[in-house]
């Protein structure tokens, strides 16, 4: 068992998601003096933020909005040889890495104090990409881990290794500290179900072709990796390896229940944990972790950590310990000899992923350096790559999309009045965090060394986990931010009632002040809105507007609440992104509720910023036709089969595509926007459109 970083679980990010922004409408512009109109700032694509030679014209809008808004765009931009997705959102990060590494280079460059942030991040970075000193240590530096698998002799000594935080060894049950659901003001330990080696259940336990190879390419490649490390038995450890993890999939639950709030908010103190799942040694694993004076646990799959409890117990030491050492193996291969990585990557990246090709060590250290002392180059980061006056410029959108909600709950017919004035508070007490964070991580406390890659991670894993730990029995600390502030992506996180956004996200070509009005509401405005949807989706509306857990609805208002998502999910389910393969309507449905609920709510935000003026015609598109054209380069991109259908089935966002296909024909506005009629292959009769928010 291991305490892992709280923001996994805990909060929803957009995966995907991008954005540019607020700006005077272009015919404001028309009062300037002549030099002050050739001196004003381009947006950084095309002549208003909008990519018009990505089109493709030759499909009508209402057949295939996504290919019509982006289809040249994705006909000469297929994913390079290294990704498994190529899109607006990936540009984004690829430009994020080449900052960072320039920030980590600088900071290389600096004469350097011992235990200086320059220093840990140079060391970090270096004996990352070191790979001769890697190479030429070999397995030396792991060996005394290796041994003390191959010693255990009871079960006892498996959930000791399981539970030691420098490891990050996997195990039927994982641990983290989390946020209680029900009083947002204190941390409790979540315990799931976890240990399995491919993404879900779903890949032991579905029978079609796909999969039955997967599973036996998986086995191969488990032997492969006892072999490199000359462990004896490797074929027959192969073998009892995916036996287990098949067993201990049977007893997961499917993705979609793992997303109910109720149904995973099980409370237990120490004792009631240990009395629900006996054959567990809980006693030795708590102790390992630091835990054993906790005594407010919350278990997410009651049954089936209590089946794992008792496999664990049934599973003879001997398949536990293979069970280690290939987790281990595969787990640390980027710093191992290449012939681990390698052979990693094959199974892992090219043939489960569909990436033809290794990223570059460099791109690979720089992901390393974010999640060891991430904070420490995002400091660097904000200070050379966030203006000043973004957050300004970020809160009035924020406001204005508020704003919009509210107008929005109050005229649902759907809703009961006293529900609407929780709704309506909800919205109030929503907190914005924008850019950095108020505080940064001191890691003073962390040593970080000189050609030592696996001590490195070792000594960041610990700090991670201690100072969780001292965080145990505090009040939560509302100021933490679950994302480095260089990462390309946002997040809603319901305990907080909170919406977060990193630096990274907003710069250009997303975040564009010189872009066109409807263009930022159809690429940040709908992002904001995204976010802020997450806070009314089937489970983030379950939290009040204190983040607290709670029934605030009335039983009128919830199933009609109900009726609406299932009708969501109903669309969604009948969507195939590949043959025999459909979108799972209930796992996808709080993104997509989120997406709905953002796209829609930000229309009207435009509108308001709009009214009473003349909206131009540019280049013979209108302002909505230019809003909903701004969604749809957001989200255009390519992906590689096999990465698709690992989405589909891990969830929770749908592919792209019908981020912009499944959307836009539940809104009104893009009908009358586009001309679509009856007939159209996206056309969904007026009755049948869902709108919830
Ligand atoms: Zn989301």
């Amino acid at each position: 068992m291991k305490l892992r970083k709280s923001a996994i679980l805990a909060v929803s990010a957009l995966a995907l998601a991008a954005a540019a922004f607020y700006a005077p409408p272009v015919a404001a512009q028309a009062d300037q003096p002549a030099a002050a109109q050739a001196a004003a700032p381009k947006p950084v694509i095309g002549a208003w933020g909008f990519d018009i030679a990505g089109m493709n014209t030759s499909v009508k809008p209402g057949d295939d909005f996504s290919v019509y808004a982006g289809g040249n765009w994705e006909k000469n931009n297929p994913v390079p040889a290294d990704r498994t997705r190529w899109g607006t959102f990936d540009m984004l990060r690829a430009k994020s890495e080449e900052d960072q590494k320039a920030v980590i280079q600088e900071a290389a460059a600096r004469p350097q104090t011992k235990g200086s942030a320059d220093q840990k991040v140079a060391d970090m970075y270096n004996s990352y990409m070191d790979t001769d000193q890697i190479e030429k240590l070999g397995l030396k530096p792991i060996e005394g881990d290796l041994k003390a698998i191959a010693k255990a002799k009871t079960h006892e000594d498996i959930a000791r290794l399981m539970a030691e935080p420098e490891l990050g060894l996997p195990g039927p049950m994982g641990a983290f500290k989390n946020i209680d659901n029900k009083n947002p003001d204190r941390y409790g330990i979540q315990i799931v179900a976890s240990g399995l080696g491919l993404p879900t259940r779903d890949f032991y336990l579905k029978t079609e072709d796909k999969f039955v190879e997967i599973r036996a390419k998986y086995q191969a490649h488990i032997e492969q990796m006892l072999t490199l490390a000359k462990i004896a038995g490797a074929k027959e450890k192969a073998a009892a390896i995916l036996a287990l993890d098949t067993k201990m999939a049977q007893l997961h639950w499917p993705q979609e229940k793992n997303r109910n709030r109720d149904l995973t908010y099980n409370p237990k103190t120490q004792a009631e944990l240990k009395a629900m799942a006996p054959e567990y040694p809980w006693d030795i694993s708590l102790r390992t972790s630091g835990l054993q004076n906790q005594d407010f646990f919350v278990v997410s799959q009651v049954d089936a950590v209590q089946g794992l409890a008792k496999l664990f117990r049934e599973t003879p030491v001997e398949t536990w310990q293979a069970y280690l050492q290939f987790r281990y193996l595969s787990g640390w291969s980027d710093i191992l000899p290449k012939a681990f990585d390698d052979a990693n990557f094959e199974f892992y990246g090219k043939f489960l992923n569909g990436q033809p090709q290794q990223r570059d060590r460099w791109k690979r250290a720089v992901a390393i350096v974010n999640a060891s002392v991430g904070e420490a180059v995002g400091q660097i980061y904000v200070a050379k790559h966030f203006p000043a006056d973004s957050k300004a410029k970020m809160n009035v959108l924020v406001e204005n999309l508020k704003e919009a909600y509210r107008q929005r709950i109050r005229t649902l017919t759907w809703m009961t009045e006293p529900t609407k004035l929780v709704a309506l508070k909800k919205v109030d007490t929503l907190r914005t965090k924008i850019g950095y964070p108020d505080k940064w991580i001191d890691y003073s406390a962390l040593e970080v060394k000189a050609g030592d890659a696996v001590g490195n991670r070792k000594r960041a894993a610990r700090f991670e986990w201690n100072r969780d730990l001292e965080s145990l029995g505090k009040p939560t600390d509302r100021d933490e931010w679950f994302m480095t502030p260089q990462t390309v992506n946002a997040y809603y996180n319901p305990t907080f009632n909170e919406i977060v956004f990193p630096a990274a996200i907003l710069q250009a070509p997303f975040f564009d002040p010189n872009a066109d009005l409807a263009v930022n509401y159809g690429g940040i405005g709908g992002v904001i809105g995204h976010e802020i949807g997450h806070g009314f989706d089937d489970q983030g509306a379950k939290s009040d507007e204190r983040g607290v857990l709670r029934t605030w609805w009335s039983e009128e208002d919830v199933a009609r609440f109900k009726v609406l998502g299932d009708k969501l999910a109903k669309q969604y389910d009948g969507y195939s992104p590949l043959p025999g393969l459909n979108i799972n309507g209930r796992l996808a449905l709080g993104e997509n509720i989120g997406d709905l609920g953002g796209l829609g709510i930000s229309y009207v935000a435009y509108k308001n910023a709009t009214k009473g003026q003349d909206v131009p015609v540019l280049d013979g598109f209108t302002g909505d036709q230019r809003f909903f054209l701004g969604w749809a380069q957001v989200w255009r991109s390519n992906m590689r089969e096999e990465a698709l259908r690992n989405q589909i089935l891990q969830g929770p966002h749908s592919p792209p595509k019908y981020r912009i296909n499944g959307v836009v024909p539940n809104i009104d506005a893009w009908y009358d926007s586009f001309g679509v009629k009856k007939g159209a292959a996206l056309y969904i009769p007026k009755d049948d459109r869902v709108k919830i928010w």
